[in-house]
């Protein structure tokens, strides 16, 4: 695939289309590479042959495999903590493995990254929850490592120290972080400009997302995602900041929650936007 620019916007989108179609349809937006989220329950059993070819064909370029899993979801705080990533335990075998076929579909198609939202990390390194997910964590890196990729986490859901600590003592080269910004504010876990500097050496990507903080008074509930520069980030000063830490990786516009009309909107304003600020 094509060498990408420093700072080159892409898009994040899903799988579970005709694959030739979908890339089309993000290079319609006037971007080459992007990263690719992959739904628990998208089958990838054969898949990789038409990826590999749309790609190929239309010399797009994907950085990540995107994992979620079955049964997870975003209502509010609680929830997540009970249902996303690798902490809950009744379903950290079965994501597991699939995150094992995420990283192999993704080496099918020389995607050097998988990354996923692990979930809220415990503070307390002795936490029963804390040490599983760190040995599974550490099993995850290697087995991307067989693959040459990096396995990233998406921030957002601890704040940056937690994460960081976490980071450390996984002690896995190929460990790294997919970084948005929005999450911080979303989940009201710190200031997303202070955290980009705590975490300067550790990212591999970043999301572009924009969003508001949480309500106040509403405990457990989440901020609302907006529309990239209408939220809280600060956009500009967002990737003043990457270039500031010497951030070189791509720009991945991400846009939850909205109908395929509103979306391709938000997606094209977003991609004007940061065509004037990078
Ligand atoms: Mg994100």
């Amino acid at each position: 695939m094509q060498p990408l620019a420093d700072l080159e916007i892409g898009v994040m989108f899903w799988a579970g289309r005709d694959p030739l179609a979908t890339v089309r349809e993000i290079k319609s937006f006037g971007v080459r590479s992007g990263q690719l989220g992959i739904a628990g329950d998208t089958p990838l059993a054969g898949a990789a042959a038409a990826w590999r070819s749309a790609l190929q064909s239309e010399e797009f370029t994907l950085v990540t495999a995107f994992c979620a899993y079955i049964g997870e979801d975003y209502a509010d705080i609680p929830t997540v903590q009970r249902t996303v990533g690798f902490i809950p335990p009744a379903t950290r075998e079965e994501r597991e493995q699939r995150t094992y076929e995420v990283s192999g579909f993704a080496a099918e198609l020389g995607v050097p990254g998988v990354a996923c939202h692990i979930g809220f990390v415990p503070e307390d390194k002795n936490a029963a929850d804390y040490v599983a997910v760190r040995a599974m964590v550490r099993r995850v890196c290697d087995y991307c490592a067989r693959h040459n990729q990096t396995f990233a986490l998406e921030t957002g859901q601890e704040p940056a120290g937690v994460l960081l600590n976490f980071l450390r003592d996984v002690e896995r080269p190929n460990l790294k972080i997919n970084f948005d910004p929005a999450n911080m504010i979303l989940y009201g876990t710190g200031d997303p400009i202070e955290a980009v500097g705590m975490l300067a050496g550790e990212l591999v990507s970043v999301h572009c997302k924009d969003g508001d903080w949480p309500p106040m008074g509403v405990p457990g509930a989440l901020g609302a995602e907006r529309p990239l520069g209408a939220g809280s980030v600060g956009m500009a000063n967002f990737i003043a900041t990457l270039k500031e830490i010497g951030y070189r990786g791509t720009l991945n516009i991400e846009r939850e929650g909205q109908s395929p009309e509103q979306w391709r909107q938000d997606v094209r304003m977003a991609v004007d936007l940061l065509k004037r600020l990078r």
